[in-house]
């Protein structure tokens, strides 16, 4: 009956409120508030990091300098050395990695103490968990300052750890704004990120307090008007924070807030109604402040003498007769009390309206610790396991109180829990639908299908979460369960999953902070898995088999709960921007739900782990030396963490989290624009290359472009050994480059936006290697601009093309001009109103030795002769606006000085042409393989056939291991001929660039047919990118050279080497 009442608007909003209010609505800075203090109006206190809240390295230092025998202050005089332009503040400005900063700061202390000083070690202990450990006494005091209703910002100077991330081993969620110099650029005292941090927090200088430990910084916040408060130690501090802000901490209750006016109660009569309760003795002013959840049910806390005791109330207004009903809540914890279940001592239950405006129930207020944040930052491991460990233990023992002793035998209906639960559920999402959700659909469908056939019945809390448990300040107990509106008699299973929901959401979830993405082993958290287990062994029940059925359930409940805030924020004030991101957050609950059903459905999946998918996340290196030891076998080292390398040349990365710190960093932002960018313009790209405009260049695309330049993500793919000064490209390796390239090619539009598509790349490195300077600044500038664009003119139709040596196009020379007759075809990008240069190969000597007649020129494409007949198609598709056109050139007249390095060494520079260039479409096919499978995955886990998911389908399966096989094996031999291209040179990689060649394109052609296949229909329609890639792919079996010319090739060297 109460759930019915749950989805009267107030109600829902409660049942959410958990979630939202006390992680969103109670964050200060919705709450306008100034403390006063001599005359000065603070809205805002601004905290530095080391030194203030954590140890400085300072201390740190000396402490370490000590155990290690290192003159006093070695440290201290090499971190200040230099100043500005010395090694720490470069650090802290993210201008040098943690290796160089360590290089170098190591030489220096070593220089100052004449003794060899080991400064990794300092540097391990001033960032490992057990030493950068917030002071309690700061953390409390940003909590009653945010309870005051003031901002409080992180500003501190800190730096990049080796993993890319930056230092900060505090909960970000204490801050309204965090202000890292790292990422800033800047670091204090420079003024400029002063004036950010105030910025953000939309406060004048004179309403802040900064506390620092550090002359300098202070002295720059001061001069900028800020108030500042040195901090020698953090106690100190706090007391002349409390004298600054007129209010003692101590006496300032953690999440309240003062009475908000609308939900004011009567003082007078509350105060002679508790002096009936507790005894006229109790006499005092009395102070009445509201919990900042509780929305539902509003809660206050109220001092009175020496009792500290919580309210709670039905809210005013007209209710359902079965909501809010604060009457089960205080019969509930009253009953658990008995049984020793802990929960707030509940004192009083007042069903007289008449003395507040509603019933309400009074109980003793519980001080202890709540954990907002499930990963428990600050804690060491086994705090944090032995949390989790209480936290199922106080679960176990709710579910194991004998009900009916209990006096509770009528507070529920008994048996038949899930089954009751989800048709409810369902109706409640029916009834606030506002618009189809496939996964909800398919949860409809198949929930009652698969309702446990064992349920036992016990007393269930219905909310179980970690923030819903007070724990005891100074032991890991759990003093009180709260928030009990939701119990009833159930099945207890569905409370063990709810309190692993958490596991499943990602950290930054908005609305609900998770534990997805976190190395729960480190941090000594049970995986869900465990945490299940756990409890069944403490139940002394077998391991439950069907617990994903469990987690669909409450994942399926949460989103039928978020539909129903969502379609309230639709018609209600929230924001157009909230109510979208509420939309969003139900389907990814949905869809996270579904996932387990078809875990549930699927037995295969029963032996997995689900917190701990499959990741990737190891790299390899191979030195130079080991890839050609004497005996052709190689030794590569697998490290199971990122490396702190900073250059990755020479190193064999096999994922792009073993790259170096910055080309992670490209990486992210590559993977960022793709996302933002790249997928979300693809439909309308598509329709560009459809309309009648086809051969014009799409605005969008231009419009990408220059995003992608502004962004930094431009002419990724020039190598360093090509291009070792940067000039002209990113100066990355071509196995960092690999990784990039992947990421590019999960979308056919992606090379063009980033500057990095065919055949430019191949024509840019051409002119870099072998382009005079008048060349290279006629042609490549522009280019590498993105202003023009380019093709390569080899092949002929009348001879067969894949043996260079057969082409018969003329280069004549004739009265001081180069004339050329040919006629070509599959010419890519020929069509493209923006090509201005074509790279002609032809031959200039018909006589010489067979591998010395060709030529290569650059031929302005505005030069009369050049005709083209007709643009070719691929499956019927154009690929405009460059196409791939059959020309004519006829008497086309050239320049002399258009050759490029010189007649008769056309063959030495397609073979240099195509180095690099030649594996970029390799590497693209990994990620284009990548994307046709993600795309098959989300097709069969939401299609049902024959009453079930298409991924039961052990065919269906066998496709899916097979194309991940064949992937992983082509993406190693992609970056094992990247590496060798980068150790030994293009030369050298000859026969893996040829066996990569001959691989690539058939795996991805074979990976695609098989999403595809798994597609039906709709896989060749232009409604997916399926059936272009498989055009694609298909193309490049020829493209590159086919197939069989690529295995001609490893097969001659496999002999030639191995005989
Ligand atoms: C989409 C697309 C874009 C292209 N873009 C360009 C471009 O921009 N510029 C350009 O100059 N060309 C381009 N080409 C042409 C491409 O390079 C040629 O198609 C390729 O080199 C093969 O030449 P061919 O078509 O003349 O085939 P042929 O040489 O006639 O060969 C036909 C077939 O013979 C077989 N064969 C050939 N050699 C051997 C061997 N050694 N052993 C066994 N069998 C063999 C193979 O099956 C081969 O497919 C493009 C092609 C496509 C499909």
């Amino acid at each position: 009956m109460y759930i019915r009442s749950l989805f009267q608007s107030s109600h829902l909003q409660w049942a959410w409120r958990a979630a939202i209010w006390k992680h969103v609505w109670c964050r200060p800075q919705e709450v306008h508030r100034w403390m006063h203090s001599g005359g000065r109006n603070y809205r805002a206190v601004i905290f530095d990091m080391g030194g203030v809240l954590i140890p400085s390295p300072g201390k740190v230092a000396a402490e370490w300098e000590v155990q290690n025998h290192i003159p006093s202050g070695t440290i201290l005089k090499a971190l200040i050395m230099g100043g500005e332009k010395g090694p720490w503040m470069k650090f802290m400005r993210g201008e040098t990695t943690t290796e160089e900063f360590l290089q170098e700061f190591g030489r220096l202390c070593s220089e100052m103490a004449e003794t060899s000083v080991p400064v990794d070690s300092f540097w391990s202990l001033l960032t490992c968990e057990q030493v950068a450990k917030p002071f309690p006494v700061m953390t409390e005091a940003i909590t009653w300052i945010r309870a005051k209703g003031l901002r409080t910002a992180l500003l501190t100077n800190n730096f990049y750890l080796p993993n890319g991330k930056s230092f900060l081993p505090l909960d970000r969620k204490q801050f309204d704004v965090v202000v890292e110099s790292c990422l800033e650029g800047i670091c204090k005292p420079d003024p400029r990120i002063y004036e950010l941090c105030l910025e953000q927090l939309g406060v004048q200088p004179s309403e802040s307090i900064f506390l620092d430990d550090l002359g300098p910084n202070l002295k720059a916040a001061a001069s900028l008007g800020l108030h500042t408060v040195k901090v020698n130690d953090p106690e100190t501090a706090v007391k002349e924070l409390e004298t600054l802000l007129g209010c003692a901490s101590r006496m300032v209750i953690p999440n309240t807030r003062p009475v908000r006016k609308t939900m004011e109660i009567p003082k007078d009569s509350l105060e002679k109604y508790l002096k009936g309760i507790l005894g006229t003795q109790a006499t005092g002013p009395l102070e009445l402040f509201q919990f900042e959840h509780g929305q539902s049910n509003p809660t206050y806390y109220i001092r009175l003498a020496d009792h500290q005791l919580v309210l709670r109330k039905k809210p005013p207004g007209k209710l359902l007769p079965s909501a809010h009903a604060v009457e089960r809540e205080f019969r509930i914890m009253k009953a658990l009390a008995n049984v020793g279940v802990p929960v707030p001592t509940v004192l009083d239950l007042c069903e007289d309206s008449s003395i507040i405006g509603t019933p309400f129930y009074l109980m003793e207020y519980c001080p202890g610790l709540i954990y907002k944040n499930p990963s428990l930052p600050g804690l060491e491991p086994s705090q944090r396991q032995a949390i989790y460990t209480a936290m199922n233990s106080v679960l176990c023992r709710i579910h194991s109180v004998d009900f009916k002793a209990a006096g509770l035998e009528d507070y529920g209906k008994q048996g038949d829990y899930i089954s009751r639960q989800v048709h409810t559920w369902i109706k409640q999402y029916r009834a606030c639908e506002t618009s189809t959700n496939p996964a909800m659909e398919r949860l409809i469908e198949w929930l009652p299908l698969h309702i446990p056939k064992e349920q036992k019945t016990t007393v269930v809390h219905g909310d179980f979460r970690l923030d819903n448990l007070i724990f005891h300040r100074e032991k890991t107990e759990v003093l009180a369960v709260l928030d009990w509106e939701l119990s009833t008699l159930g099945d207890p299973l569905a409370d063990v999953a709810y309190s692993c929901l958490a596991h499943y959401l990602p950290s930054d979830f908005p609305m609900l902070r998770g534990l997805r993405g976190c190395d729960l082993t480190q941090l000594g958290i049970p995986t869900a898995e465990e945490y299940f287990k756990m409890y069944c062994l403490h139940m002394g029940i077998p391991p439950a088999e069907n617990w994903n059925f469990y987690m669909a359930f409450s994942f399926f409940r949460v989103t039928a709960i978020l539909q129903g805030v969502y379609k309230r924020s639709l018609t209600g004030q929230a924001s157009s921007a909230t109510a979208e991101q509420t939309g969003k957050l139900t389907e990814y609950m949905s869809n996270l739900a579904w996932d387990f059903a078809v875990k549930e459905g699927f037995q295969v999946f029963k032996k997995m782990s689900s917190t701990k998918p499959l990741a990737r996340s190891y790299h390899t290196r191979a030195s130079p030396q080991s890839l050609l030891n004497a005996t052709g076998s190689r030794s590569y080292v697998s490290f199971p963490e990122s490396p702190p390398a900073h250059t990755s040349k020479g190193v064999l990365v096999i994922s792009p989290e073993g790259l170096s710190q910055p080309v992670r960093e490209l990486h992210r932002r590559l993977r960022r624009f793709m996302e933002q960018h790249v997928y979300p313009a693809e439909e309308e790209l598509r329709r560009h290359q459809a309309s009648a405009d086809r051969w014009a260049p799409s605005p969008l695309m231009e419009d990408l472009k220059e995003k992608a330049k502004a962004e930094g993500l431009w002419n990724l793919f020039l190598p360093l050994e090509t291009d070792p000064e940067k000039k002209y490209g990113a100066g990355l390796t071509n196995v960092e480059y690999a990784h990039l390239c992947q990421l590019m090619g999960t979308s056919l539009y992606a090379p063009e936006i980033f500057n990095c598509s065919a055949p430019d790349t191949g024509n840019m490195e051409l002119l870099v290697r072998y382009g005079t300077e008048a060349q290279k600044a006629r042609w490549l500038t522009p280019l590498l601009e993105g202003k023009t664009r380019s093709c390569f003119a080899m092949t002929e139709p009348q001879v067969a093309s894949s043996d260079a040596t057969n082409i018969e196009s003329s280069i004549r020379e004739e009265n001081g001009l180069y004339v050329i007759n040919g006629h070509k075809w599959w010419i890519s990008g020929i069509l493209d109103p923006r090509c201005q240069l074509c790279v002609f190969m032809g031959k200039t000597d018909p006589h010489a030795p067979r591998h010395q007649q060709q030529s290569v020129l650059l031929v302005p494409m505005d030069t009369p002769g050049i005709k083209i007949i007709r643009p070719l198609t691929v499956y019927g598709l154009e690929d405009a606006p460059g196409g791939h056109g059959e020309v004519l050139f006829e008497h086309v007249r050239v320049p002399k000085e258009n050759m490029v390095l010189g007649p008769g060494r056309g063959f030495e520079i397609a073979q240099g042409r195509l180095g690099p260039g030649r594996i970029h479409h390799c590497m693209r096919l990994i990620g284009c393989s990548e994307r046709a499978l993600a795309l098959m995955k989300a097709r069969v886990k939401s299609r049902v056939a024959f009453g079930k998911p298409l991924v039961e389908q052990g065919t269906i399966l066998a496709d899916i291991a097979q194309s991940r096989a064949e992937i992983e094996q082509a993406r190693l031999l992609v970056l094992k001929a990247a590496h060798h291209m980068d150790v030994a040179g293009n030369k050298a990689a000859a026969l893996d660039i040829a066996m990569i060649k001959m691989v690539a394109p058939s795996m991805a052609h074979r990976v695609i047919d098989r999403a595809i296949q798994a597609f039906g229909a709709a896989g060749l329609s232009s409604d997916y990118p399926l059936a272009q890639f498989f055009a694609g792919a298909r193309a490049l079996r020829f493209a590159d050279g086919p197939d069989e010319v690529h295995r001609a090739a490893v097969a001659k060297m496999e002999l030639k080497l191995r005989p």
